[in-house]
């Protein structure tokens, strides 16, 4: 038999590439993708399905089950059933206390500091495992459905994810076999979703995001193909999961006499029934839902009715619609600006939240025309079809949500990339020495919203060496801060006159809630006044701190070129100014150092003079 040889360098093999869009979500995720020459995104069937709850439950033999099969398991098997682990991702045992009680799994409390973990069967989980899990089968799954293999994806995560939660989520896909190309906001996913039949067009869209366990708003613009988040705003404690916790509560206490034991025993049980409730009262509120449940052998007959169900979700809607009115304000934006209102995540066909958003938006159209549920994984796809090299028609800004910056002289915040800057940035700024000589120079990075570091969040310190000594003022030394794609940060510090430098890749410690970073924000707005004031007598301080500083040093390397009356007066001036530095009247420092600079002014020039005459003869300007 004769052998066919095959030239593997001339056979031109067409290797379909898809990189594909994931929607991880907190109750369901999604996969979609961009067909090959086509533009209009699809979503990918798992197992028929379009929607894979984010669900895991684990077996006997310890072997993963996700999805609806896991999630038929929450009734029974609530302790080794898994469900909301985005909730639990970068977070530690005391930020879940609140969490752990409306679940039927255990999350460990090793040690405070760390991160939860998940125990089944003296088996330990931690969340980024549990997100890799569901990702793994969303791949394979895909690849079966596709009949291609996928190693790359482009991952959602909400607006408010820190940076160590979206690291968290690029490692679980890492841990699934995906190149995660880009982590995307998931209302930018679902603005790009919205924009892509339409690029001519200009609009603000404000972008509402009520899922199933995070609620985010923001408000995306649309120029030319181009997208730019101009804010966001939300709370990753608010979604579908509250409503049904609402309801279990309601129906616990319309139950007379139940232990706290057997409260934890139904929980879980009728959290099905109260998602159930909810969707049925959600397409025809007017007909109460009942069913019918055995407490101990006895037959207990439970109502939610239009009028409960109101009452359960009105606190919910209400704080929705303050982060739509932060957002707003941090746009700097009037309801009048908005041109469309996006409807996105399967807790927005609630009649509620289109009665609310019609309200606070008259005129305004409220978009649903794609699938709420869908959207998100749509618009992933994509941005992912624009990595892919397909699409140059659209570009994707993305914004940073707290300010970042570094600790300046007397502990105060100098922001270099403010929040709601537009992502990826670089921004470098020049500083130099306080000292004469001074060959280190400590940089320690902080974020948030605060005049003062020590009120902010410390992100990392290093120490730029080996500066060559050269006088206080002297040395140019340039910070840049690199804000990526995926919210990353690289600092680099170089000192220009000598080209030394040093630079640092942000890692942050795990432990910064999304609760949080809302709270730093907050505490921004609340301290505003104080912190104003607070600065304002900093920089005063500062100021007198230098010239005390050069003037003492003036007055030791010139003591020869002054008369007596000179020296004692201005040290009197210069004792005035240290005593209004232990004060804290800001006028009065800048008084004292009014005076001292008008005292010395006169004399101060007579010196400079010589100095410079003294230079052209040859001597060198550098040593005054
Ligand atoms: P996530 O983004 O958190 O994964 P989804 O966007 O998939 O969540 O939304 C899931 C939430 O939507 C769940 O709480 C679910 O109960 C709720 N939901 C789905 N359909 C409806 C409906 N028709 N009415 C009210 N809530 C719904
Ligand atoms: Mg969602």
């Amino acid at each position: 038999m004769g052998k066919i040889s095959i030239n593997i360098a001339s056979a031109t093999i067409e290797l379909k590439k898809y990189i594909i869009g994931i929607d991880l979500g907190t109750t369901n995720s999604l996969v979609a993708y961009v067909p090959n020459g086509e533009t209009t995104p699809v979503l990918v069937k798992i197992n028929d399905q379009n929607l894979v709850p984010s669900i895991v439950y684990f077996n006997h033999q310890s072997e993963p089950l996700v999805g609806i099969n896991a999630k038929s398991q929450l009734v029974d098997f609530p302790e080794r059933t898994i469900f909301s682990v985005k909730r639990l991702l970068g977070k530690n045992y005391a930020e879940l206390l609140n969490h752990a009680k409306h679940i039927g799994y255990s999350i460990i409390d090793d040690n405070s500091d760390n991160l939860v973990k998940v125990e089944i069967d003296g088996k330990f989980y931690n969340p980024i495992q549990l997100s890799s899990i569901i990702l793994k089968e969303l791949k394979s799954q895909a690849e079966k459905t596709l009949n291609v293999e996928i190693t790359q994806a482009v991952i959602t995560v909400p607006a408010y994810f820190n940076d160590t939660q979206r690291q968290a989520t690029r490692d679980a896909g890492k841990l699934a076999g995906l190149d995660v190309l880009r982590i995307i906001n998931e209302p930018t996913a679902a603005a790009l979703a919205y924009g892509e039949s339409r690029p001519e067009e200009i609009k603000t869209i404000l972008v509402y995001d009520l899922g199933g366990g995070t609620f985010d708003v923001s408000i995306v613009q649309l120029e030319n193909g181009i997208f730019e988040v101009l804010s966001t705003h939300g709370d990753t404690y608010l979604g579908g999961d509250d409503i049904d916790k609402g309801i279990v509560d309601f129906w616990l206490s319309s139950v007379h006499e139940l232990s706290e034991t057997q409260k934890e025993i139904l929980r879980p049980k009728w959290r099905v029934e109260a998602e159930n409730a909810k969707i049925n009262l959600s397409n025809d509120p007017n007909t109460p839902y009942v069913f019918s449940t055995s407490i101990e052998g006895e037959t207990t007959e439970l109502v939610l009715n239009k009028s409960n169900f109101d009452e359960i979700i009105k606190p919910l809607i209400a704080k929705t619609k303050v982060s739509v009115i932060k957002a707003l304000k941090d746009a700097t934006l009037n309801i009048s600006d908005i041109q469309e209102v996006v409807l996105v995540g399967g807790s927005t066909k609630l009649p509620h939240v289109g009665t609310m958003l019609r309200e606070f938006f008259p005129n305004v159209p409220l978009n649903n025309a794609i699938n709420p549920d869908e959207v998100v994984a749509l618009g992933a796809a994509i941005e992912a079809d624009i990595l892919a090299g397909n699409r140059t028609d659209i570009l994707l800004l993305d914004v940073t949500p707290l300010s970042l910056g570094i600790e300046t002289a007397g502990g105060l915040m100098d922001v270099i990339i403010p929040r709601n800057a537009k992502i990826p940035t670089r921004v470098a700024r020049e500083y130099t020495t306080s000292l004469d000589g001074q060959v280190n120079l400590k940089i320690s990075v902080f974020q948030g919203e605060r005049e003062l570091v020590a009120e902010n969040r410390e992100l990392g310190t290093f120490i730029l060496k080996n500066i060559p000594p050269m006088p206080a003022g002297f040395p140019k030394i340039e910070i840049q801060f690199a804000l990526n794609a995926d919210g990353m940060l690289k600092v680099l510090a170089k000192e220009l006159r000598s080209g030394v430098e040093q630079e640092i890749d942000i890692q942050p410690t795990y432990g910064l809630t999304d609760q949080q970073v809302e709270e730093m924000l907050m505490a921004g707005l609340e301290h505003a006044q104080s912190d104003i004031e607070i600065r304002l007598l900093q920089e005063a301080k500062n100021e007198a701190t230098q010239i005390i500083y050069t003037t003492e040093k003036f007055i030791q390397n010139h003591s020869k070129l002054l008369n007596e009356l000179e020296i004692s007066e201005t040290l009197q001036f210069v004792n005035d100014l240290k005593f209004a530095l232990g004060l804290t009247d800001r006028h009065a420092i800048q008084q004292k150092i009014e005076a001292l600079n008008e005292f010395t002014r006169p004399f101060a020039e007579r010196i400079m003079d010589i100095a410079v005459s003294q230079a052209l003869k040859g001597n060198n300007i550098s040593s005054l």
